[in-house]
Order: C-alpha cells, then sequence, then structure tokens
C-alpha cells in the first residue's frame, strides 16, 4: 500500500475544503485534496449556485407578468423547465470549469475517490494512505428527514427539486426556512400551488420576528399559503399525488411534498468516531480555533455546529490554514456572519436580533430603527415593499441590521462592514449614499437613528 504524506490533507472538496486547499498552497504548504464527487460539493452543484439560477428565471417570469405594470406590452406564456435547467447548468458547468482549472493551476494533489480517516492523520482514498501533519474534515452536510419520514418517489429533497423537468401543479414544502421559502418562491413564481408547512410559529423563524412578520405578509399577497406552528404526522404516496396529514387532523393534497427541514452533517461511516474525534450528534466538535480535541486535526464547513452557509465554510477554511501556517488569524464571530435568504422578497441580516440584544444588553440598552422602503425612490421604482431595521447599543455601535425586500441581499455588504466594524449609526450617516439607489434606505436608515431623518418621520 502507497503511503503520501503532506502538510495538509483536507477531506472533501466543497466550499470549506477547496478554500483551505487553495489558501494551503498561496501559503506555501503540499496540499491533497481528496473529492469523491465535484469539487465544488453542495453550494456549487446541489446548493447555492443552481437554486439561484432558478430563482433569478422565477424574478423574469414574475417581471413578464407585471410587464403591463410598467406599460410594456408582454405577455407570459409558460415556464419551459428543460430551458430553465440548461440555462442553470451552463452557469454551474462554467463555474466548476473555471473552479477545477484554478485548483488544478495550484500546487494541489486533488485525489479522486472516497477517503475514510484510518488513522489520526491518515485518510485511506482507493487504498492508499495520505498522511498530513494536519488534516482538515470538511465532508459537508446532506438533506435530513424526519424520523419514520422516507424520501422516495413524490417526497423530494432539495437535491430531486432541483432536477424537476416539470413545474409541480400543486406542492406542499415541508419547513418553512430558507431552502423552503427559497422553493416556495420559485414554484410560485413558475405557477405552482404551494402550501409550507412550518412546526415552528413563524416562517424563516431564525430571523428577526419583523422580518418573519413582513415575509409572511408577502408570501400571503403571493398566494403562497402557510400554516405555521402546526406539526407533520405523516404523508401517503399514490399514483398522482401525495396526501399529508398534519397532527391537526387537517389533511393537505399535492402533487408533490419537498422535505426542508434542514441539513445534517456528512460524518457517519467516515472513521471519526474510531478514531476518537469528539463529536455530538454527528457534528464534529471544534474550539474556536477549528481544531478538533485530537492536535493538527481541524474541521471547516456544514460538519461543525453553527450556521450551514457557504461563505462561513470559505471563511473557516481560510482561516484554518492561516492556522497551521502559525499566522494566528482572528477568530471568526458567527454573529458577524451575513445572511442571506434569496426568495422574492429577499431577506439579509447580520448581526443580533432585537431578541438576542435584549438578552445580552437589556431593553433599556437598545434601540431600534425601522426605514420603511416606502421612502425609498428606487424601491418605489422597482415595486417593491419592505424595511430596513437597525439594532444600536444606546451610545455604542450599530449591533444588528435586518432587511427584506426585492434585491435586499445586494445591500448585505455594507451591513456586514456596519456590524463588524462596529460602526456607530453617527458615522455611517455622514457617509454619503447615492440617489436613486436602495442602498441609500441603509443610509437613510442611519441618518434617522442618528436622530436627523431626511426622508422619514424620526
Ligand atoms: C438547496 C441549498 C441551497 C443553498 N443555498 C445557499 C446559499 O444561497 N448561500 C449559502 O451560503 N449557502 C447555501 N447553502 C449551503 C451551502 O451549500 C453549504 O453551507 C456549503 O456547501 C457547505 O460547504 P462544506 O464544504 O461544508 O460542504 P459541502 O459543500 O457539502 O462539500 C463537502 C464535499 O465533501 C465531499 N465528501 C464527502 N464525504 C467524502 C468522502 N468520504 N470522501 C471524499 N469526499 C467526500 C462531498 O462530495 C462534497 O463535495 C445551500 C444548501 C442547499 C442544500
Amino acid at each position: 500500500m502507497a503511503d503520501h504524506n503532506f502538510d495538509v490533507v483536507i477531506l472533501g472538496g466543497g466550499s470549506g475544503g477547496y478554500a483551505a486547499a487553495l489558501r494551503s498552497a498561496q501559503l506555501g504548504k503540499s496540499v491533497a485534496l481528496i473529492e469523491k464527487d465535484k469539487l465544488g460539493g453542495t453550494c456549487l452543484h446541489r446548493g447555492c449556485i443552481p437554486t439561484k439560477a432558478l430563482l433569478h428565471s422565477a424574478e423574469i417570469a414574475d417581471s413578464v407578468k407585471d410587464a403591463g405594470h410598467y406599460g410594456v406590452n408582454a405577455s407570459f406564456g409558460s415556464i419551459d423547465m428543460l430551458g430553465v435547467n440548461k440555462y442553470r447548468d451552463g452557469i454551474v458547468d462554467r463555474l466548476f470549469k473555471g473552479l477545477t482549472g484554478l485548483v488544478g493551476s495550484k500546487d494541489i494533489t486533488v485525489v479522486a475517490g472516497e477517503g475514510r480517516l484510518v488513522g489520526p492523520k491518515t485518510v485511506q482514498v482507493n487504498g492508499e494512505n495520505y498522511t498530513g501533519a494536519n488534516v482538515i474534515l470538511a465532508s459537508g452536510s446532506y438533506s435530513r428527514s424526519l424520523p419514520g419520514l422516507e424520501i422516495g418517489g413524490r417526497v423530494i429533497t432539495s437535491e430531486q427539486a432541483l432536477q424537476l423537468e416539470f413545474v409541480p401543479n400543486k406542492v406542499i414544502v415541508l419547513g418553512g426556512g430558507v431552502i423552503g421559502v427559497e422553493f416556495a418562491s420559485i414554484w410560485r413564481s413558475f405557477g405552482a400551488e404551494v402550501t409550507i408547512v412550518e412546526g415552528l410559529p413563524s416562517l424563516v423563524p431564525n430571523e428577526d420576528p419583523a422580518v418573519s412578520k413582513a415575509l409572511e405578509r408577502a408570501f400571503r399577497k403571493r398566494g403562497i399559503d402557510f400554516k405555521t406552528g402546526v406539526r407533520f404526522s405523516g404523508v401517503e404516496q399514490h399514483e398522482n399525488g401525495v396526501v399529508v396529514s398534519l397532527e391537526s387532523g387537517d389533511k393537505l393534497e399535492a402533487e408533490l411534498m419537498l422535505v426542508a427541514v434542514g441539513r445534517g452533517p456528512n460524518t457517519a461511516g467516515l472513521g471519526y468516531d474510531e478514531q476518537g474525534i469528539a463529536m455530538d450528534r454527528g457534528f464534529v466538535l471544534t474550539n474556536d480555533r477549528l481544531e478538533t480535541n485530537i492536535p493538527g486535526v481541524y474541521a471547516a464547513g456544514d460538519i461543525v455546529p453553527g450556521l450551514q452557509l457557504a461563505h462561513r465554510g470559505f471563511q473557516q477554511g481560510i482561516f484554518i490554514a492561516e492556522e497551521i501556517a502559525g499566522l494566528k488569524p482572528a477568530v471568526i464571530d458567527e454573529s458577524g456572519i451575513p445572511k442571506v435568504t434569496y426568495c422574492e422578497p429577499e431577506i439579509a441580516s447580520v448581526g443580533l436580533t432585537t431578541a438576542q440584544a435584549t438578552e445580552k444588553f437589556g431593553a433599556d440598552n437598545i434601540s431600534t430603527y425601522e426605514y420603511n422602503l416606502g421612502g425609498n425612490g428606487k424601491s418605489q421604482i422597482l415595486g417593491t415593499a419592505g424595511f430596513i431595521k437597525l439594532i444600536r447599543q444606546n451610545s455604542g455601535p450599530v449591533i444588528g441590521v435586518h432587511m427584506i425586500g426585492s434585491r435586499v441581499g445586494e445591500q448585505i455588504g455594507e451591513a456586514q462592514l456596519i456590524v463588524n466594524w462596529e460602526a456607530y449609526p453617527e458615522d455611517v450617516a455622514s457617509l454619503i449614499h447615492a440617489h436613486p439607489t436602495m442602498n441609500e434606505a441603509i443610509g437613510e436608515a442611519h441618518l434617522a437613528l442618528a436622530g436627523k431623518p431626511l426622508h422619514a418621520h424620526a
């Protein structure tokens, strides 16, 4: 059996793994990157990119349907799913080629095959051992289901949903989190009747309650039905559809049911347990420097408890590479990670919610301000409603920004700089925001919170 030695051995070539590989190579380390499927992982092939392509097709469908309102004569025919999928695949293929080329141009040994940890710092692939002075576990996640709920036939996860070659007439989305509301949004724009079932009391329950309420209002207006605070009890499949039972006694019928109840860590059977790596319910436990209980073994991405987002994985991969190289990078603050949900209307947030801020600082020590997009010219031009909600520590920095409205995802860049650089509203108020942009709404919200509102009531 051949043995290969590297400075860094990485198991999994998704967002976390390939970012670690690229940064390690930049820092002069010898790197083996082990991937059983395709470089780019979930995000590129089954997650962020393909879903956002579908959401863009959905936005175009909505624009065509609304064209008359803007004085444009156009009529909506139908959705050609094969055309939509071709457009989406073209984007994924181009990015995949780019990524493969980029990794190939660096001094990175890409090993194709399924790896398994056979020693604390040794991964076996195709019968060969790859031993690293340091090992990075980045094996990602899979679509979870509920106990007793089997995936198959008309009960699908996001993976099968992305492969559909037709638009379902009627679909039930189990789970009102990010993935659930994004698919609900896509299918509604494509013409489906959609019902979301969410066990918690609101849609997007991890967002500030004001945002959840606004999304519910917007979805109602769009004709997306949802049932919150109600639990799923079972599903029966028949030739033409599914019958979903809820604990309330209600029964819902549809052509398909999407299960979007979260993602589990992909760690079973990979040898992590056997090598003594501390785990909790399948997640790999690390300290805040992303090192496991075994020195020199690190973990990145969705297998580490916390937000399951591609940019968190990238940042963790870069962090670990720099840590291994002795650069002592600053610890990643989870509450500073920006989040975007790309449904229509979009949601973007960073920092603490009102509840988190109240718990941390006390209700008397924070102030909030909600700037309504009704006062923002560009939002009126685009025909979107929504708001930007700011939370500040009194006489202190902005600690949370929560936004809802079409395209607000594009505003998260400034919001995350404000929160992560601990800017005061007064600092932001003196910065100039171009007119007329949606970005101006961020400026206006800060002007108001600094006590000098322009296009807003105090
Ligand atoms: C539908 C959907 C939409 C999403 N949208 C967004 C979004 O808009 N924005 C965002 O930030 N995040 C989004 N995400 C989440 C994002 O995709 C993940 O957070 C990200 O991909 C996690 O990166 P990772 O490196 O931890 O894992 P992954 O990307 O899952 O990569 C893990 C890799 O490891 C490989 N692997 C696993 N086991 C082995 C083994 N034994 N041997 C060799 N290789 C192995 C896998 O093949 C895979 O390529 C979305 C996810 C889904 C499912």
